[in-house]
């Protein structure tokens, strides 16, 4: 198979990540996208294997919607770049970055430049503590929270939180790094699930996912390229219910792609398409000797984990 590889830098730091690497995977169906964060190892990445082979080989399940909601992603950055990439987006919702930095004041500008009838929702990714936590929460609280994801690591603390905090709260890492996402249990702990298709191994189980929790759904991405955030699109296409603005605007956070037409938002909404790579594209981002040696080395191990 003739594997293609990018590296792409990121406009901004993100969680600590500064470039995208990854392989694109050609087949029968379209392109899949193969990413996983450098941290990873083969028991984590064989799902994002599988759902860049499942892109290659197998169509997607039926749509049910053409254009899909998104939020702008908003890393932790300053209050200015925050106000910035917000009043740039043409998003109405925005989804914050918190735990790192001035929170406060970056939630401020958010609200400025969405104006009051905008949404925002939190990310923290476990950073904080129960107490933390709801301190933190009660303090963001008048800026008219849509919901909060993955304010603290476990689910036992999700539950208690739940509890002292009148804000919806979001399960991600809880379901993205679950040995077993079918069988989860998370009706007393959170509002609603974060679903991302490549580290849950592929669109057709993210939806089996989504269906066996029965919570409602955000779809995100993993910071992918537009091959990658085609999948994020189909899934969020075929769920039956979508309530909430979905994470898939993160190309804007990438300083190039793969495609010549990439899929970012026009007045907070993608439509539903599947750009194939683009040759020149491919040739401006393609990874060193060095990365692609790495890449395909971690291709390898997914397949044998
Ligand atoms: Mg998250």
């Amino acid at each position: 198979m003739d594997l293609s590889t990018f590296d792409i830098p990121l406009c901004l730091p993100f969680r600590g990540v500064t470039r995208r690497h990854g392989i694109l995977v050609p087949g029968p169906a379209g392109w899949g996208e193969f990413s996983p964060f450098p941290e990873y190892g083969p028991e984590l990445t064989r799902h994002w294997r599988a759902a860049a082979t499942e892109a290659a080989t197998r169509s997607w399940p039926t749509a049910v919607r053409s254009s899909i909601p998104v939020n702008v992603t908003v890393p932790a950055t300053s209050p200015q770049r925050a106000h910035d990439i917000v009043a740039g987006s043409g998003c109405t919702t925005a989804k914050v970055k918190v735990g790192e930095g001035d929170d406060l004041a970056r939630i401020e500008a958010v609200r400025d430049a969405l104006g009051p009838s905008g949404k925002i929702r939190l990310d923290v990714n476990g950073a904080w503590d129960l107490d933390e936590a709801a301190r933190q929460i009660r303090r963001f609280i008048p800026f008219d929270l849509e919901y909060v994801e993955q304010p603290v690591p476990s689910a036992e603390d999700m539950g208690r939180l739940r509890r002292l905090v009148d804000v919806p709260l979001a399960a991600d890492e809880l379901v993205r790094l679950s040995d077993d996402p079918h069988h989860l249990r998370l009706h007393d702990v959170a509002d609603l699930i974060v679903l991302k298709v490549q580290p849950l191994g592929g669109v057709w189980r993210a939806l089996e996912i989504a269906e066996a929790i029965g919570l409602p759904a955000v779809v995100s991405s993993a910071v992918e390229t537009s091959v990658g955030i085609a999948a994020g699109l189909a899934l969020a296409a075929a769920l039956p219910e979508l309530r909430y603005a979905c994470g898939l605007a993160t190309v804007l956070l990438l300083e190039g792609d793969v495609v010549a037409e990439p899929l970012v938002p026009v007045r907070g909404h993608i439509e539903l398409r599947r750009p194939a790579p683009d040759g020149a594209a491919l040739l401006t981002w393609v990874a060193g000797d060095e990365e692609r040696r790495r890449l395909l080395l971690r291709w390898e191990a997914a397949a044998a984990a």
